[in-house]
């Protein structure tokens, strides 16, 4: 839809085309419509460019769970905590897991207190530091999507072929689309069309989400995270409701295939397979997070460490849970802004750079 002759980012940022296709929502729109942005990135850029602002009253977006950060169960965070405060560990990580408040410290105040933590960019990174430093244990903390799972299956494979010894991951995984039928399959669901995540689709494709769209009749349009990429997802999402329609739509046609990334699929894959997961501040969601098969399970950190099941502890009064589901908004907390912030947060909705919370507390804070 945003036409592959388009080359630079500003015309994807483009004000007045993002103001015509306002008003082409407006001119469409007869009633109310619930739509969820599963993504926290696109939840930032709806918050930072005020998308939801431009919107006619009838439409509400909903943000959804779609924060890999926000969603690590704590049980896993205090595995990762503990496993960190060893001696022999240098534990990597991307940097956002770092103050995500665990039962009773985060991987920062692990650091402080003298572990050696790393920040990383790339799960390949940890391939450098294990063959640099043989007499330590290198961890990397997989936290992700769909759209990470493929970088650290590529360095499992990897490490695999150069016989690593002392590289291991504490996996997290999560993947989207149980994750939104556990949303459209709940009782209280108010969602009546998604807005899929761009970028996990250029992994995915979007066939993917056929089934869903069959079972729940519901629009889901593929879509990007640039403003104009956002004001046309929801117009054609808007369209489809407005009409009675529910097909998979692919607004991000630059970056997303039918089919994805192969090569991508066939490595996570083969690394791989699904497993039942807790999401915090969700719960259990069968199926929708990924475990190391048999074959790969000596790079698996929960073995190698066998860290304790900890009696877990989340903060009083943080309903990030319910934020995740999209059942209030981060201002309905008592606590936002107040004795939750970015520098001090309670919840890990607060500390992502894709949560839900951040994004109002950076961009709408009263
Ligand atoms: S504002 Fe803070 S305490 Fe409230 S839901 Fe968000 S993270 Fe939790």
């Amino acid at each position: 839809m945003t036409g592959e002759k388009m080359k630079f980012i500003d015309e994807y940022r483009d004000a007045s085309a993002v103001r015509t296709y306002a008003d082409k929502i407006a001119e469409i729109t007869t009633r109310p419509w619930n739509i969820m942005e599963i993504c926290g990135g696109q939840t930032h850029a709806i918050m930072r460019f005020g998308i939801d602002q431009l919107l006619p009253p009838e439409i509400t977006l909903i943000h959804g769970p779609g924060c890999p950060v926000c969603v690590t169960p704590v049980e896993i965070l205090d595995k990762a905590i503990e496993i960190a405060g060893r001696d022999d560990v240098i534990f990597c990580s991307f940097g956002d897991m770092l103050r995500v408040p665990g039962s009773r410290k985060d991987l920062l105040t692990v650091k402080a207190e003298g572990g050696d933590i790393r920040t990383v960019y790339s799960p390949m990174d940890t391939l450098k530091i294990a063959i640099e430093s043989p007499d330590k244990q290198v961890v990397f903390f997989a936290v992700g999507f769909e759209t990470t799972a493929p970088s650290t299956a590529a360095t499992i494979l990897q490490a695999h072929r150069r016989k690593l010894t002392n590289l291991s991951m504490l996996v997290a995984h999560v993947l989207v689309i149980p994750a939104m039928e556990a949303i459209l399959s709940s009782p209280d669901n108010r969602v009546q069309g998604f807005l899929a995540a761009g970028h996990v689709c250029t992994v995915t494709g979007y066939a993917v989400y056929e089934k869903l769209v069959d079972k729940y009749e519901i629009p889901i349009v593929v879509t990007g995270f640039e403003p104009l990429d956002l004001a046309q997802g929801i117009y054609l999402c808007v369209r489809q409701l407005e009409k009675g329609a529910s097909l998979v739509e692919n607004q991000y046609a630059r970056a997303v295939k039918r089919d994805g990334n192969q090569p991508a699929l066939q490595t996570v894959n083969r690394v791989f397979e699904e497993t039942d997961r807790r999401w915090r501040g969700i719960g259990l969601i069968p199926q929708s997070g990924l475990k190391l098969r048999g074959e790969f399970a000596e790079f698996d950190a929960e073995n190698r460490f066998e860290p304790a099941n900890q009696v877990t502890h989340e903060s009083t009064g943080c309903i990030s849970g319910q934020i995740l589901q999209g059942a209030k908004k981060p201002y309905e907390c008592p606590a936002f802004g107040k004795r939750c912030t970015p520098e001090h947060p309670l919840g890990a909705t607060m500390v992502s750079s894709e949560g839900a919370c951040a994004a109002y507390y950076l961009y709408r804070k009263p």
